[in-house]
Formats: structure tokens, sequence, C-alpha cells
């Protein structure tokens, strides 16, 4: 079975243990060893990029956008392979997979035209003489940490503006999917970047995570993932004055309304609820609906729930691939156990299947009658697990939707202009989506939220380069 090494200094290096990568819809089938870097590999490769920092931050911006363009097109040019890598490494469909490739592709020829558009200000001094002058600069070496559940595309639009805007980077991608982050870093390490500006520690985040957490030499911490993990993040940035950027998943609402097309509506919350397994901080994990169309509503969502084809990632037919491992598995199984305890009723779905292959795989589960005040209402799941709360009127639904710690994206289904504005206007998340799922998002629009789902600098498009640089005010007599 082959080993994949880490990426450090412009070498391949292997570290002390190495971690199997499985395949969730097929346990059986692994696709290779992946090197665990330990404390000191990890201190290896901040050293790596804080050699390379200086001159790669005063690297023409053509040389950078002409290294992120190359690795964009051949992300682009082989999307299917990667693509396919992805969906057996982490379970979301082919298509879906295939998509999140793409999207990494078009991140990286995007932010190789960001690296020329990066501007500055010039301002009239109030005092004579006096020439103001605003301009970005990068912070130096930048640590990535990013989660399981999109291996490519989170890693891609955390690499690329960093790269775009000057900065050394250690990417620390998640145990369970590093076959993705490892073809990116190998498509990187061909781009013509300096040895040492990029650099991959795959590893465990107690061990390789802490470490960028924890060195001085790390100026900017750039994380999604668990909210718990998050805090650590931005307590360990703050006691050493790093920048920090933080995405924590949600617990977001779909707010269909009495107006709305219900078929388009169901349609928006599988989607949003159901696809890629539910494992999406956007997912719209509660849908609250107007009582007057609640039973028609939930009958047709559960109708369709049931008949949503659950399988192997690879298979042409399959429309949710299996839960990522055994753990979340546990986890989406104690949640709809708890939504039962509750008193919530099971409208479909909820329990585990066994196919022809072993993997983990569980009925999407829809509730209903559910009261946004219960825990597995409060609470982010992670999973293919969908509460519908039924509310009396459109001020109470806006109300019920942003009860919740979270406040990531929300999404309401109506006809009504007036209701529609209004909620734009009035959710407290940081996106919002009018008749589409509240998952799903373009790659040049900035992406957060508000409340406990993110802290920080917005990631993606030009808003972007408010993390991954820093504003320097000059005054010069002339
Ligand atoms: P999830 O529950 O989605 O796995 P985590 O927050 O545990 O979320 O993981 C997100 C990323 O954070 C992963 O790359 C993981 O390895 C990393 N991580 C976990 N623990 C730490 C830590 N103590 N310090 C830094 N990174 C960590």
């Amino acid at each position: 079975m082959q080993t994949y090494a880490n990426y450090i200094a412009g070498q391949w290096l292997v570290g002390p243990s190495q971690r199997p990568n499985v395949n969730p819809s097929d346990t059986g089938d692994v696709l290779g060893l992946y090197t665990q870097a330990d404390s000191e590999q990890a201190e290896q490769a901040i050293a790596a990029a804080h050699v390379a920092a200086p001159a790669w931050g005063l690297s023409s911006p053509q040389v950078r956008a002409d290294a992120l363009d190359r690795i964009g097109s051949e992300i682009l040019a082989r999307k299917e392979e990667l693509g396919e890598l992805l969906a057996r490494e982490e379970g979301k469909t082919r298509p879906e997979a295939v998509g999140e490739a793409a999207r990494a592709g078009a991140i990286f020829k995007f932010f190789a035209q960001e690296a020329l558009r990066l501007r500055g200000d010039k301002l009239a001094s109030v005092r004579p003489g006096i020439e103001v002058e605003v301009t970005r600069e990068p912070l130096g070496v930048v640590g990535l940490i990013t989660p399981w559940n999109f291996p490519i595309a989170i890693p891609a639009w955390k690499i690329a503006p960093a790269l775009a805007f000057g900065n050394a980077v250690v990417l620390k991608p998640a145990e369970l999917v590093p076959g993705s982050a490892w073809a990116l870093a190998e498509i990187i390490s061909r781009a013509g970047l300096p040895d040492g500006v990029f650099n991959l520690a795959m590893g465990p985040g107690s061990v390789v995570g802490q470490a960028l957490l924890n060195d001085r030499r790390v100026n900017g911490l750039s994380f999604t993932g668990s909210q718990a993990t998050g805090q650590r993040v931005a307590m360990a940035a703050v006691q050493r004055g790093a920048k920090f950027q933080l995405e924590m998943g949600g617990k977001n609402p779909l707010l269909v309304l009495a107006d709305a097309d219900i078929e388009a509506a169901v349609n928006c919350a599988v989607q949003g609820g159901f696809y890629s397994t539910g494992q999406r901080c956007t997912a719209s994990s509660r849908v609250i609906v107007e009582r007057a169309v609640y039973a028609r509503f939930a009958e047709r969502m559960a109708e369709v729930t049931q008949a949503l084809r659950v399988g192997h990632a690879l298979r042409p037919e399959t429309q949710i691939g299996p839960v990522v491992d055994a753990s979340q598995l546990q986890q989406d199984l104690d949640y709809i156990r708890l939504a039962k305890e509750e008193g919530a009723r099971l409208l479909a779905g909820g329990q585990t299947l066994t196919l022809d292959w072993p993997g983990h795989y569980l009925a999407p589960a829809l509730f209903g009658d559910c009261d946004n005040a219960m825990r597995h209402c409060q609470e982010e799941i992670f999973g293919p697990v969908v509460s519908l709360i039924p509310c009396e009127n459109y001020e109470h639904g806006l109300a019920l939707a942003n009860d919740t710690p979270f406040g990531l994206s929300s999404g309401i289904c109506t006809g009504s202009l007036k209701h529609a504005h209004h909620f734009k206007r009035h959710s407290q998340a940081g996106m919002v989506m009018v008749n589409c799922p509240t998952a799903g998002v373009d790659y040049h629009a900035p992406f957060g939220g508000r409340k406990a789902s993110s802290m920080g600098a917005r990631e993606q498009g030009s808003y972007a380069a408010e993390f991954f640089t820093s504003v320097k005010t000059s005054y010069l007599q002339a």
C-alpha cells in the first residue's frame, strides 16, 4: 500500500507514524497510508514557512498569479479524478465531489487575478506637506486548519488567498480526509513556488494543530471546524497576539411561509438538509413551517425523504452517500434518540442501513412536531437529520429562526416580496437565501456567519484580503 508523505521545505518527508485513509462507503477499501507529523515535524514545517515568508511577501504579484493560475488549471483538468478520490475518502456522491473539485479549481483561478487587484489608498493629510498612504501587506506565516466535510474546497479557499497576497502557508488538513489535501499539495508542489512557501503537515489536531496554535512564528490562524476547537484557536491566538479567523458551523433555519410554492420549498429543504449527507455547516437542519401549510408540507417532505437513494458514493444512482465515519454516525444516532425522547415525531428514516458494502449508512431522518427549544433543535448534529418546527405566522417564524446560538446561513421560501425583504434585513445570519437552499454558495462572494458560527474577517471573494493582509498607514513629510 502506498504511503503519502508530508511536504515541507520543498521535500516529501515521512513522519513517525502513518494513518490509513478509509472509504466510508466501503470500509474494506483503504485509499493509502498517510503520514502523521509529530510536533518536531510540525515545527520543521513552521520553520520552513518562516524562512520562505519574507521573500515571498515581496514577490511580484505576476509570479503569484501565474502559480495560482497553473494550480487552478490543473485542478480543473483533473476534476473527475480528484472528485472520485474525494468521494472515496469523504463519502459525498461523485457529482457533489466533482463539483467540489471544480470549485477548488475556480477558486485558485479567481485568486490568481486577485493577486493583481490588491489595492491601497492615498489620502490628503490634515497637516500641510504630509502624504498619507494606506497599503496592504502579507501577515507572514499562516496556519490553515481544515475540517473533513469539504476536503478540497476549504483548503483551496484558505490556501489560494493566503498565497495570492504573499503569505507562506502550513496546511493542517483533517485526519479523516488527507487524500484530497495531499493531491492538492502535490499539484501545488509543481506550480513553481519557492521551497517553504507552501507546506503540508498532516497529523493529529492535538499535535500538529496545537503546534500551529502555540508557535510565535505563525502570524495568522484560519480555522474551520468545531466550536470547541475554534475556541482553543481563539484563546491561543489572543494570548500570543496572532490574527485569527474561525468558521464553526450552524443550526440553519429555512422558513417556509404559506404562500410558498410547496414543491419548490420541499426541494429546498431536502437539498439543504440532506444532500452531502447533511454534513455541511450551512445545512438547513431546522425547517420552520407556517401552520396553514404545515401538514401538507410535512407529508410531502416525508415522501421525498423516504424516496432518497442512500448508497455507495461512487454509484451513479446514489443521492445520499454514507456518514463520514463511525463516530459521526454514533453522534447522529444519539441525536435521533434524543429527538424521540424530547417528543419529536419521526416522519421518515433515522435507522442505519445494511447495504451491499460495509459502510456507515443512515437513512435521512425527518422529525415533525418539533419545538425550537428542544436540544436537538439547538445543537449542531452535522448529519442527515432535519427537524420540522411549526410556526403561527411570519413574525413567529422569524423569531424562531433567530432563536439559536448560531448565525451562519438562513433561508426563506415565500412568494411575498415584502416578507423576503424583511427576512433579508432581519435574519441574524451571515448569509440569507430567498427561495433557494441554505447550503450552496458562490466562490467569489464572502462566506461567513454571526454569533457562535464565526469570528474574524470573512472568507472568500475579495473580502478574503481582510484576513490575509494587514493594513499599513504611512505618513510621509514631502
Ligand atoms: P470535527 O468535529 O469537525 O472533526 P474539529 O474541530 O475536531 O472538528 O476538527 C477540525 C480541525 O481542527 C481538524 O483539522 C482537526 O485535526 C483540528 N484540531 C482538532 N483539535 C485541535 C487542536 N487542539 N488544535 C488545533 N487543531 C485541532
